[in-house]
């Protein structure tokens, strides 16, 4: 059952995001100890609203609506089908094979990645900055940048490459928990959860909005493209403390509209335009003027030390 070729709609995303050259995000897990203090300093007010804008390479992050298309292609090509190849390149899993097992589904939390077979494993992969996956026939040419792939899955209609994932590992279904466990409601989960989500949020109301956000223990999902935009439509400046955000149910509810929108198709937008350039409202468009007052964008860091993250937001729209 393959209603649409996976092979037509490869899963990388396709929007350009301009980085700085300064602080590359790390994680998509920001630790809780010491934000409050990093919030009171206000840091952006100062030297990192400075930073110029608009230079730094492109490169593109998944966020939880990428993840999630790319769980429903793994599906589709994978699902219900025996797996006759099954190639590890990483050296802690090389011996394993997953051939003969049959994959029963491809889901995902947040922005991790499950694929679950009816052996009970399941293995687990987080596209972190880079990974992407890639479908095509199972017996066509070798799949591409063969050096980068660190995991090949087929069967004998598909054969899917994730390329530079970021965690590939394969852990018996039953233990999941551990690697999923510690996340907050799934913005696109079945499960989806807006109050518990509010109420993980509203646990530190000192937090600033931004990081809390961002913390996919208290919702699972929003990488620093969607924070941004979030919190542009909302009027909410990222530094703001969560006790302080006048509706989080609103904000969050946004939250999950947004990606929502954005799940199936390539790349995203909150403008409502596709086009590169055209498609945000703040990212990565320092310098630029608002789209709405004419204010230049500006970008910063946010987060604990060692876990900045960049934040695009205007000073005027945004309080
Ligand atoms: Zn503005």
């Amino acid at each position: 059952m393959t209603p649409a070729s996976p092979r037509a709609t490869a899963v990388r995303v396709l929007t350009s995001r301009t980085y700085g050259g300064g602080a590359a995000p790390a994680s998509s897990l920001t630790g809780a100890g010491n934000a409050r203090a990093a919030a009171r300093t206000r840091g952006r007010r100062s030297g990192r609203a400075l930073l110029p804008g608009g230079v730094g390479h492109t490169v593109t992050v998944p966020e939880g609506d990428v993840v999630w298309n790319t769980a429903r292609r793994l599906h589709t090509a994978l699902a219900g089908q025996v797996l006759t190849r099954s190639d590890f390149r990483v050296p802690r899993y090389a011996t394993v094979s997953l051939t003969g097992q049959q994959v029963t589904e491809a889901v995902s939390r947040g922005k991790h990645l499950l694929i679950r077979t009816s052996g009970g494993t399941t293995v687990h992969t987080h596209l972190k900055m880079d990974g992407y996956w890639r479908i095509q026939p199972a017996h066509g040419a070798p799949p591409a940048r063969g050096h980068q792939i660190r995991l090949l899955l087929g069967n004998a209609q598909w054969l899917a490459a994730g390329y530079l994932l970021g965690i590939t590992e394969v852990i018996p279904t039953a233990r999941e928990d551990q690697v999923t466990g510690h996340l907050g409601p799934d913005l696109l989960g079945p499960d989806w959860d807006q109050a518990a989500a509010v109420a993980r949020l509203a646990r530190d109301p000192d937090r600033p909005v931004g990081e809390a956000l961002l913390d996919q223990r208290n919702l699972a999902g929003i990488g620093t493209w969607f924070l941004a935009e979030l919190l542009f439509l909302r009027g909410v400046d990222p530094w703001r403390p969560v006790g302080e955000v006048k509706d989080l149910d609103a904000l969050v509810a946004l939250g999950q509209r947004l990606l929502e929108a954005n799940k199936t198709r390539p790349g995203h937008t909150s403008t409502g335009d596709t086009t590169p350039g055209r498609d945000s409202y703040v990212y990565g468009r320092a310098g630029r003027r608002c789209r709405r007052c004419g204010t230049p964008v500006k970008r910063g860091e946010q987060g604990p030390p060692g876990q900045e993250r960049l934040r695009f937001w205007c000073p005027r729209c945004q309080r």
